[in-house]
């Protein structure tokens, strides 16, 4: 109570202290009338002072008016009854300009690409961190969401395409604080609360709930500037980032021609993800089964397959993973999970190097001929393609042989491309290609991808016929020789270049 006095004697208002005074029910007696003894007991207190207590808190008695009915009525009347003539109108209003966005968006190619793009490689975009788990000492996993203010709004904004198999891409991260920015890989999957203690799991994003949301895979290096820097942000900071960038793009395959041969995406359940729509004896004439690919991956480096096997229209050949790594404890396990699944499907054949185990990579595959690559849709250019690479490989094989060509070589060449011209389906556009007339159904009788994985997972395999390799600088360059300058891929040498791999089957990340 003194100190409510006491601000008058320091200079208060005396708006203060009957802003006190009145809210404070010490203040007041109950009949609504000051409490002198407090005020008494005021050391500070002066006759002026008291004056002004009597004056200010003798309240004059309400006014009795005879308050018209009609008044009466007006005042206690709702918002309803007062505007609800208009809701109709508001209503209506509200449904047309949604009617008109909704037409806008749906029809307009270009509706999303400003403001509502989730990602641009023009401007940096804010995303929250929504979770985070440490993986050990040196290795975290943040889940990231765009920073749409509702899930409502989130449905809205445009995501699509990002999932894609046939490229790999990544994000820029800004630290702002030195305007650097790093580039690192998003995985499509988000961080769940799972188990009796709520530990955080990893799991595929849905496409209709995760709008926008991702995780990336971090390594912190002591002395690193960026990725020290993200690993400090706590659950709710916001980062910048900007892309996406695709790092390499997939050559087309024939089969990549028919929209029904495209490979289902890998599920949370893997016994719900379908058998391959294709397989060797169920495609089109002159239709080979797709390429196949060797990874070496090291530390964080791993993320890239990850993307590629997680995403929507996952890679359709066989990928071998050479996965190296420091000690196991930087693996996040659910990789290790997925990794099992898809090779139970037959989709990838895994091996580990153990550091801590000294387990080191020291041999690679040997490269295969890719297939033809037919970007021209013209027919007779597609055969010309053939033809060409027919001769290239019957005059290797001749200069290896040590012969020379003659009259029967190209009697040989001439059955060759005849039989080429019977066999061959020309590139037609993928929409014109008329869909096989057999089902799938009635050539393989798979339940799922881990039933055909379980029957066709011995089954021998063409050898890879492109080598991606990503990790640390040391690492690229024992494996596939150094890379220049990050824009530049340098020769091959290093182990693949011993086995025979060049610039046209090797790419660097
Ligand atoms: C396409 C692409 C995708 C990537 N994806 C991922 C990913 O998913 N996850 C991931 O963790 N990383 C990824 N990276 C790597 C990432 O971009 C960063 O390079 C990494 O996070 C290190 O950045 P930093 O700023 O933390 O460290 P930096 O400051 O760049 O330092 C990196 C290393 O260099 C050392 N160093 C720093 N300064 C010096 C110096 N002056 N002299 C000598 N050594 C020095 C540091 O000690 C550290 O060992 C990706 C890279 C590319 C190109």
């Amino acid at each position: 109570m003194f100190k409510l006095l006491r601000p008058l004697k320091a200079g208060s208002s005396l708006i203060s202290i009957r802003h006190s005074a009145r809210f404070n029910s010490n203040l007041v007696k109950d009949d609504g009338k000051p409490s002198g003894g407090a005020l008494n007991g005021s050391s500070s207190s002066s006759s002026s002072l008291e004056k002004l207590r009597t004056t200010q808190y003798e309240y004059p008695k309400n006014p009795q008016f005879n308050i018209p009915p009609h008044v009466k009525e007006k005042s206690n009347d709702n918002w309803l009854v007062r505007y609800g003539k208009y809701i109709p109108i508001a209503i209506a209003l509200g449904v047309g300009a949604w009617s008109f966005y909704s037409v806008y968006y749906f029809t307009n190619p270009d509706a999303g690409k400003s403001g509502q793009e989730i990602l641009s490689p023009d401007h940096f975009t804010e995303f929250m961190i929504t979770k985070k788990k440490e993986i050990d000492d040196d290795h975290f996993i943040i889940e990231l969401a765009p920073r749409v203010k509702s899930d409502f709004l989130s449905k809205f904004v445009n995501s699509k395409g990002y999932w894609d198999g046939s490229k790999l891409w990544s994000v820029e991260v800004k630290q702002p604080e030195i305007m650097v920015v790093r580039k690192y890989t998003p995985l499509p999957v988000i961080l769940a609360k799972a188990g009796e203690e709520g530990q955080l799991a990893m799991r595929l994003i849905s496409e209709e709930g995760d709008v926008g949301k991702f995780c990336l895979y971090i390594k912190k290096y002591q002395s690193g500037e960026v990725a020290r820097w993200i690993s400090k942000r706590p659950v709710g900071s916001i980062l910048e980032i900007r892309g996406p960038y695709t790092e390499y793009q997939f050559k087309p395959q024939p089969i990549d021609r028919y929209s029904e041969f495209e490979r289902p995406k890998m599920q949370n359940l893997p016994s719900k993800v379908p058998s391959d729509p294709y397989t060797a004896s169920f495609l089109p004439q002159g239709v080979p089964l797709p390429d196949n690919l060797v990874f070496y991956g090291a530390g964080t480096g791993i993320a890239p397959v990850l993307q590629l096997l997680l995403s929507k229209n996952p890679f359709k050949g066989h990928v071998w993973i050479n996965y190296s790594f420091k000690k196991q404890a930087e693996v996040p396990e659910e990789f290790l999970r997925l990794f099992y699944f898809l090779e139970k499907m037959g989709r990838i054949t895994l091996q580990t190097f153990d550091e801590s185990k000294n387990q080191y990579l020291t041999n690679v595959m040997t490269p295969s001929t890719p297939n033809i690559q037919e970007i021209e849709t013209d027919p007779e250019i597609e055969l010309e393609v053939i033809k060409q690479r027919i001769v290239a490989e019957k005059m290797k094989q001749l200069k290896q042989n040590g012969e020379a060509t003659n009259d029967d070589t190209l009697g040989e060449l001439e059955k060759l491309f005849k039989e080429t011209e019977a066999k061959i389906t020309v590139g037609k556009p993928k929409e014109s290609n008329p869909p096989p007339t057999t089902k799938t159904s009635e050539l393989t009788s798979y339940n799922n991808a881990l039933h055909q994985g379980y029957i066709e997972r011995d089954q021998p395999k063409k050898d890879p016929s492109l080598a991606i390799i990503c990790g640390p600088e040391g690492y690229i360059g024992y494996v596939a020789g150094r890379k220049p300058t990050e824009l530049q891929q340098g020769k091959v040498a290093g182990l693949l270049g011993n086995q025979g791999w060049d610039e046209a089957n090797v790419f660097k990340m």
